[in-house]
This record gives C-alpha cells, sequence and structure tokens, in this order.
C-alpha cells in the first residue's frame, strides 16, 4: 500500500490565515536550507515555495487492486488533490463528525459517481445519532454517495483492504482510530485518529505492530499550561500525554507509538503553537510525504 498524507495539520492548518507567528512565517517562507530539507523528507514544496499543514486527511493506494481509500474528508480536498495529483477515492473513512474531518465530503459531488463512505454505527449520546447516521444525514442530497454502516473492533474489507474502526477518546464526540491492513502483504497502518492519551486498552491491541503509526500530537506538552483544562494522563516522568481533553502531546503520541511497537512513526493533526524551531523537526509530518508498505 502507499500512503499519502494528505493533510497533516489541525483545525486551522498551518500556515493559519491571518496569522504572523514564527511558525505560519517559516511555513510561508521556509528559506533554501529548510525547504531543501523539507523536500527530502517528502513533502511537497507548494507553488509559493512554501510548506503546509492542511486539514487531516489520508490517501491510501492499493497498487494489487488500483484502488484508493481516503481516511476522512479535509475541507481541503481540493487543493490537496491538485496538489498531490492523486487517483480519486473510491471509498473513504469518516472517523468523526468534526469539521476538519468531515466538510470536505461535499468536494465528492461531480468527481465521483459513487464513493462508498464506511463510517461507525454506534449511537453517540451527545449526538443521538452514530457517525454513519450524521453522515447520512448531513449529506443526503449527494446521491453519488453510499453510506455503510460498520460496528468498531469488527474487521470489514475496503478497496481489498481489511479495516478496524477502534473506538479513541475525544470528548465529547465519539471518534474512532484505524488499523488498516493489506491481507496479501500483511502490510499495517494505524491511525490514532483525533483522540487523548486514554484510548481503551481493547483499541491498542488492534493498532499494535503497525508498520507505520500516524498519531495525534497536536502540541509539544510545554505548552499545557496555556490550556485552560491544562494536561492530563502524566506519564512516569510527570509529563503530560494528554493536552487538555481531546488531543495527545508529542511526548503522549511517542509514549503510545512505543507502547505499540510501531516500526515507523509520523506525528499528525499538528497545530501551529510548536515553536518554530520545533514545528519542521521529524517525526512531525508535512503534506505531502509518502510512504510505501
Ligand atoms: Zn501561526
Ligand atoms: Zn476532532
Ligand atoms: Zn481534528
Amino acid at each position: 500500500m502507499r500512503v499519502t498524507l494528505l493533510g497533516t495539520g489541525d483545525t486551522t492548518g498551518t500556515p493559519t490565515v491571518n496569522c504572523e507567528c514564527e511558525t505560519c512565517q517559516v511555513a510561508r517562507n521556509p528559506g533554501e536550507k529548510l525547504r531543501k530539507r523539507c523536500r527530502e523528507q517528502g513533502a511537497t514544496i507548494t507553488a509559493a515555495g512554501g510548506v503546509e499543514r492542511t486539514r487531516f486527511s489520508i490517501h491510501i493506494y492499493n497498487d494489487r487492486t488500483e484502488q484508493s481509500l481516503l481516511v476522512d474528508f479535509s475541507p481541503d480536498f481540493r487543493q490537496q488533490f491538485l496538489r498531490e495529483d492523486l487517483p480519486l477515492p473510491g471509498a473513504g473513512i469518516v472517523t468523526h463528525i468534526h469539521f476538519d474531518h468531515l466538510d470536505g465530503l461535499g468536494n465528492c459531488f461531480r468527481l465521483v459517481d459513487e464513493l462508498a463512505v464506511y463510517a461507525a454505527d454506534e449511537t453517540d449520546p451527545v449526538t443521538g445519532k452514530s457517525v454513519a447516521e450524521t453522515v447520512d444525514h448531513d449529506y443526503a442530497y449527494l446521491d453519488q454517495i453510499d453510506v455503510r454502516p460498520r460496528t468498531p473492533l469488527e474487521p470489514f474489507e475496503a478497496c481489498g483492504f481489511e479495516v478496524t474502526l477502534v473506538p479513541v477518546s475525544h470528548p465529547p464526540l465519539l471518534c474512532y482510530g484505524l488499523a488498516i491492513e493489506d491481507p496479501e502483504t500483511g502490510a499495517k497502518l494505524s491511525v490514532s485518529g483525533d483522540t487523548n492519551y486514554a484510548i481503551p486498552d481493547v483499541s491498542r491491541e488492534v493498532l499494535a505492530d503497525p508498520d507505520l503509526f500516524l498519531a495525534d500530537a497536536i502540541v509539544p506538552a510545554a505548552l499545557c499550561e496555556y490550556h485552560p483544562a491544562g494536561g492530563d494522563h502524566e506519564g512516569e516522568d510527570g509529563i503530560p500525554r494528554t493536552f487538555g481533553t481531546k488531543h495527545m502531546t508529542r511526548e503522549g503520541a511517542l509514549a503510545l507509538a512505543e507502547e505499540l511497537g510501531a516500526k515507523e512513526t509520523r506525528l499528525v493533526h499538528i497545530a501551529h503553537y510548536y515553536p518554530a524551531e520545533e514545528a519542521f523537526e521529524q517525526p512531525l509530518a508535512l503534506d505531502g510525504e509518502q510512504y510505501d508498505l
């Protein structure tokens, strides 16, 4: 499978509109040295010469079946597909109903004839609907999509892959991570989804031993002091693995990657609050990186 990181940013992306912070300024104009290093790690340099982290989306191409699976529909869908020039998806998965993961779905109008959209079937007490029911309701006008509810922790087939939705922890909404495996080659991609560190053990077991792990790492733990809810889920070193209530810190994401035994880890859902001297350092991902598993 070929994994392309279409969108590696948080809900405002990097650069953030109208933001003059140092990180956003460096993203707009990295300079020749940093641009070269970003290119070497596989990042796409934009037409304007910058690097970016658009809203979250992952493209997974199955070279055996020549099908493409999309994880989440970023509001930046159009820009991402123009930038990377990838095949349009034959199927998609929606991890949860937040704007930055779902609101690009309308882009499929007149681009695809038929699109299977998989999402969890558990009723969320907050909305009174499952993710699948919300997608079905909100996009009822979109005849091209065929919403297929799936039960978490029960593997299903999509684009020739074996896919399992796993419950994670992103209060107050239900949200899911993913294990995506090629049954022929044994290649495995795990995606944390938007989550704090308190992922249930049963989900950790499904996510374990991936060739590539994409983990929510919205900010470094040092920034917890600026969140009204502070940090949570401190490790033995006293460092919070959760930022506020909804997301993992960089340290939390890396601790989880180690626990899962991930062969390779890239940190995603990155905010522009990372200091500029840390924001463009591996293992933080940038848009455009590709991995062959
Ligand atoms: Zn900024
Ligand atoms: Zn979210
Ligand atoms: Zn998000």
